[in-house]
């Protein structure tokens, strides 16, 4: 067990400096970070201690039960997950650094509350349905810069990129467009020189489409199948919950 999820991250680490190679790109531009869903905190751990440093959870109820195990083994925690705002206290109590999944202003002004009252910040990204389904979260691609120029206006939230599920498809260059659409919107913003905005960060790309994200741009490749093997539920229980799919 142990060797095969130490084999699949070597796998997976060769697979990101392949794509950068074939880009031209520098492999320390990439970060890994590692979708731990569903993941025991063993396994976590065993990933961590061969040098991994980012996680991230989809649901708060697993950030909270993994805490105590992992508190002790350093490493940097997301979240990536759809966030209801009557969790944003427990959210803020976990040790999560940034949350890449604020899609909607109702969201964005309850953390700004909840961060003021416990004098804190946090870091976030922006995340952009660029693929148009339904099911998934995320703020509509023409509706992203109007939520960026918002969410600015909010002190304690600091803006450092965007993030996008890329379309579920076997099609690279439809997956691709996903990507060029995310990139191309965070143009756009860097265009606007906006305060209290940073856009160096673009979390894109998975198990199976990351070599395309990187060629488009991304900096943070988040992986959970391919190092840790596949998950006993459906990515449609994380992913539209709550929504019709
Ligand atoms: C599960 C998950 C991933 C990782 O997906 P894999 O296909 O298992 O690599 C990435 N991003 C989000 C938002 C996820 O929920």
């Amino acid at each position: 067990m142990k060797e095969d999820l130490l084999h699949n991250l070597e796998a997976i680490l060769t697979r990101i400096k392949n794509a950068c190679e074939k880009t031209g790109r520098n492999p320390s531009e990439v970060k890994l970070l590692l979708a731990t869903k569903t993941v025991d905190p063993e396994r976590i751990k065993i990933a961590l201690q061969a040098g991994q440093t980012l996680i991230a959870e989809n649901k708060v109820q697993e950030v909270k039960e993994k805490y105590e195990a992992l508190k002790d083994t350093p490493h940097t925690s997301h979240f990536i997950g759809h966030l209801q705002t009557n969790k944003i206290k427990e959210i803020l109590r976990y040790g999560i650094s940034c949350v890449e999944s604020v899609d909607r202003l109702d969201l964005a002004e309850k953390l700004q509350q909840r961060l003021e009252f416990e004098d804190k910040t946090i870091e976030v990204f922006i995340q952009v349905n660029t693929s148009d389904e339904e099911s998934k979260f995320g703020v509509h691609p023409s509706e992203a810069i109007a939520l960026v120029k918002k969410v600015a206006a909010l002190p304690r939230l600091k803006i450092k990129g965007l993030m996008t599920i890329g379309l579920f498809s076997a099609e690279t260059e439809e997956v691709r467009k996903c990507f060029q659409l995310l990139r191309k919107i965070q143009q756009d913003i860097i265009a606007l020189n906006l305060p209290n905005v940073e856009m160096n960060e673009l979390s894109m790309g998975m198990s199976g489409d990351l070599e395309t994200a990187i060629e488009e741009g991304a900096t943070i490749v988040r992986v959970g199948t391919a190092i840790f093997g596949q998950r006993i539920y459906p990515d449609s229980y994380y992913w539209n919950e709550g929504k019709q799919a």
